[in-house]
Order: C-alpha cells, then structure tokens, then sequence
C-alpha cells in the first residue's frame, strides 16, 4: 500500500510544499519524482521548487516575525516545541515507515533511532530553552548585561541519510529561540519533512514559523543561500557543496554552520576488550549501510591482534544481510539510491585497482521479485591498501571499510590524522592513560572511547578541518541560532 496514505495532506502522489501555514505546489507547477530505492519505484512527485518559491517562504517567515512570533516568550516557544514531540510521538509508526520507504533503511533502524532522536531533539531544545541563562559582568562604576535575541529567518539545509532527525536537530534550536525557518531537505528524502509540516499545522503554530520548500540543491537549495532576507543558514552535507554554500553566504555575512563529510578512523588497540570491541566496530561501520557521517571507515589495527580480530569482524560483517528494509527482522536495507550504489561499487572496484584484496562484499546482493532492482550493496571489507589510497582516504559514505594494521600509537595517530577529514573518531582500549593520549591527539570534533556514536545532546556536535565550520548541540546551538547583544550600563 501506497506510503503517501501516511500524509494526509498527499494529493494523490504529490505532496506539496509548506510555505505560510498552508500545503502548495511550487510555482511552477513542475513536480519531481521521488524513488523508494530499495524497489526502484516512485513513491511520490514533489515540488521542484525555484527561486519564487523561495521569495513567498521568505514574505511568510517575515510576517511572522513581525506578528505575535517576534514577542513570543521562551515558554511559549517551549510550549510548542513540547506540542510537536508529543504529535511526532504519537505518529511514531508513521513516520518510521515514511523514512524506512523513503531511505531504503532498516525500519528497525528508524524506529528506534531515527524518530525517537526527532522526538528528543524537540524536547531537548524545549528544556534548553526554558532553562537557558544569560550572562552579566558588573565592573567599577557599570553592569554589562547579555541578551540573546533571535537572528532573524534561518535557511535548514539537510541530507538524505538521517533526513527527520537532522531537520529537527537544526529546527528545534532555531525555532526554540525564536527565529523562523525555510527548510529544504534532500529531494532524495522529502516526506518526514512533509510529515513535520503536518505536525506543525495539527499543533496550531503561527503561520510562517516553518515553511518547507522541497526541490533541488542547486536550485530551491542555492535560492535560499543566496535570498538577502534570509540572515543564517545551518547546512549539512558534502564538503564540496559546503564550500559553495559557504562562498555564496560568507560576502554577505550570513550566520553559518557548516557539518560536512567525514572519513573518520576507527583505532582498535591489541589490550581491547575483544568481543565488546568487535560488536562496536561492526557497528561503527555498517550503521544504516554506512551512510552516518560519523561511521569509521578506516578500520586501524594494531598488529599483534590484526588477523585475530580481521577473522572475527569480517564473520561478524558477513551475518549483515540485506533484506526488505520494512521487516522489522531486517539490519541491512539498501543505499539511498542506484546512484550512489554505483559510486560505492566503484570504489570496490578501485579497491582492487589500487592492489587492494575484498574479504566479504564488493558486489550487489542477488534479491528477488521487488527487491531485484533496489540499490542494494553487500557490506564490503577490503585489506592490503595503503593508509594514503584513493579508497582509504576519499569519502566514500556506503558499505566500504579498509583494514589497516599499525606497530605504534604514532602510526596509528599518523594514519589517523592522515586525511583532509577531521569529523570523528573512535579509539578502543582498556588502557586508560592511552585512552586519554590518544584521544586528544586524534584531529577530530569528536573521539568516543570503547563505544560509537553515544550521544549526549549538551555536547558539541561538529568538526574540524575539512569536516565543517562550527559546533552544533546544547548550548552552541542556542548561540548559533541567536545573536548576542551586550547592553552596558554607566550606574
Ligand atoms: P549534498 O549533496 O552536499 O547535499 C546536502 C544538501 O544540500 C541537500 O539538501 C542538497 O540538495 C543541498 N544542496 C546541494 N547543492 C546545493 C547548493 N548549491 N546550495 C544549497 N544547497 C545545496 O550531501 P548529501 O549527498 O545529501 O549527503 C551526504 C553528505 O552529507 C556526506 O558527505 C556526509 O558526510 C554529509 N553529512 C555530514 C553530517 C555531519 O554532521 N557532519 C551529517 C550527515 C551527512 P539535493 O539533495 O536536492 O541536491
């Protein structure tokens, strides 16, 4: 059955954009279609939206700024956030198979990560909120108080590999602290934004707070960082497209978050806790197909264990098979498109070109009847590359892990810090001092110890060198999504 059944919005198969509290399609009139990749087939036609699509998001955000918005308190706003976790909670079923079809992930994978992290971000940014704190420095003879007042309109720009729950890690702070918003998912994923857009209607919030506009990067996506009314832009997504973002934006002072590509190692030292350790690893690696920006795809080992625990990660790896992404027994579902399967099964074949050898993987899974043209790809082990190969230093985002054994902490630090990457990086050992030695060593916005990807959602979230620009997550993300105004009074 049709997954657009879940929008009640829907028009037959087209879901629309949300632009002043009311569902539209793009000016144009021109849809585009989007693919549920592990079948191959259009679940939908969407807006392809431009640059007037853009100019009535930004009128509607501006009228709400203007209107009953601009004064909202922080409860208020807290208040809402509350109305929209609660309303997502209770469409969770919904929203789990919205973004399962629309992905190809696992929607085992959705449910329990997925939504529930949406649901926490809202809820996280509502309590942020109503507890945030300003400062104030009193010095002789005056008393300088900090204010922080919203930015103004925020461009949201997301991917497709955690489409709702990056969205919402970008729109609860910004809403939080009252700005409005115009966000432009993936055209790959657009229908959990959908379903947030209906959540905000069914929760009454003001017109114009949230507006989506569904479309192209290049066109809908570029509209909205070069439109001069619109005063931040929080992207996430590929270094490259990062970069433009960013010489488009930066000459005109926009306020910028930049959370970009990653090829981040993952180090297993010889006094590892074994079983424990190989289990993360696999984790690390092949979470949602290894399409997390934080998954380690460099898998560093040291040498005295190196065949030992190559054995027992590349039999761990070989149990993950790729299935029907809505079977709830399912842990491997498809990439997110055949393009992207594609450039994935490149690299494997680079992979050998570069003197590689593949352990498990390296080709497209045989799946039958629906599932026989999805993009699907094994998950994929490739030992024998040097740390400097195009494979083991290129983002590659998919099921594609290199195997690369070290004698030292220095080497392991040197192949760590090896690439233009600095995203994140996980470093596995019982010995603490070297936990702590190597941890802040390793160029990396963040390093998990003997675990991957738990997340505290006060910490800062971003990375270093070609990894991005700025730090999201507690209280760097109600700073980024607010400006500071010191008020100095002569007493
Ligand atoms: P992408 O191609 O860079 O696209 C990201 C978003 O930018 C999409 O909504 C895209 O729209 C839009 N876009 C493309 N060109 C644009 C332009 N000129 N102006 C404005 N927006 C534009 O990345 P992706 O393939 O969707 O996602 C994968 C990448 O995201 C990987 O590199 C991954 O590491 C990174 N990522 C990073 C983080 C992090 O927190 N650091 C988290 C998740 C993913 P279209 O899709 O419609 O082109």
């Amino acid at each position: 059955m049709s997954a657009l059944r879940l929008l009640p919005h829907a028009q037959g198969n087209k879901v629309h954009n949300f632009i002043g509290g009311e569902f539209l399609p793009s000016a144009s009139g021109e849809t585009l279609p989007n693919l549920d990749p592990a079948r191959n087939e259009t679940l939908a036609l969407i807006p392809r939206s431009n640059a007037a699509d853009v100019q009535v998001a930004v009128q509607a955000a501006n009228s709400a700024r203007a209107a009953a918005w601009g004064k909202s308190s922080d409860a208020e706003r807290a208040d809402l956030l509350e109305r929209i976790a609660n309303r997502i909670e209770a469409r969770l079923d919904d929203f789990a198979e919205l973004e399962s079809r629309d992905t190809g992930k696992p929607i085992s994978l959705a449910k329990s990560v997925d939504i529930p992290r949406a649901i926490a971000n809202f809820r996280f940014f509502a309590g942020a909120v109503r507890h945030q704190s300003t400062s104030c420095h009193p010095m002789q003879g005056a008393l300088n108080y900090t204010l922080r007042r919203p930015v103004g309109t925020f461009g949201l720009i997301t991917p497709w590999n955690l489409p709702l729950y990056l969205l919402s890690w970008k729109t609860a702070p910004a809403i939080a602290m009252g700005n409005a918003v115009i966000a432009k998912p993936s055209e790959l994923t657009p229908l959990t934004a959908t379903a947030l857009a209906e959540v905000f209607k069914d929760v009454d919030a003001p017109a114009g707070v949230f507006n989506l506009v569904h479309g192209l990067g290049a066109e809908a996506g570029q509209a909205i960082v070069e439109h001069e009314q619109i005063q931040g832009i929080s992207f996430t997504g590929g270094t490259m497209t990062g970069g433009r973002v960013a010489a488009t934006a930066a000459p005109m002072f926009k306020k910028l978050s930049l959370e970009l590509g990653g090829k981040n190692p993952t180090v297993v030292f010889a006094d590892c806790d074994f079983e424990t350790t190989v289990e993360g690893v696999v984790r690390a690696a092949f979470a949602n197909q290894g399409q997390v920006c934080l998954c380690g795809s460099r898998l560093l080992i040291e040498r005295p264990i190196y065949e030992r625990f190559r054995d027992a990660f590349v039999e761990r790896v070989k149990a993950l098979k790729p299935g029907n992404p809505q079977d709830p027994a399912t842990s491997f579902g498809s990439l997110i498109s055949l393009g992207h399967r594609d450039k994935v099964e490149s690299y494997a074949k680079l992979a050998i070109e570069e003197g590689g050898t593949i352990l498990c993987g390296g080709k497209r899974p045989q799946l039958d009847g629906e599932f026989s043209e999805g993009a699907f790809f094994e998950p994929t082990v490739v030992e024998g590359l040097g740390p400097n190969s195009r494979c083991s230093t290129e983002e590659i985002f998919g099921p594609l892990v290199t195997l690369h054994p070290f004698d030292t902490e220095e080497e392991a630090l040197e192949i760590a810090n090896g690439v233009r990457y600095g995203l994140a990086a996980s470093v596995w050992t019982t010995n603490l001092s070297r936990a702590h030695r190597v941890s802040e060593r390793i160029e990396s916005g963040m390093v998990w110890v003997n675990t991957w990807l738990l997340r505290d959602l006060r910490v800062p979230f971003g990375g270093m060198k070609d990894s991005g620009v700025g730090r999201e997550g507690g209280r760097h993300s109600l700073e980024f999504f607010s400006e500071s105004r010191n008020i100095c009074i002569q007493l």
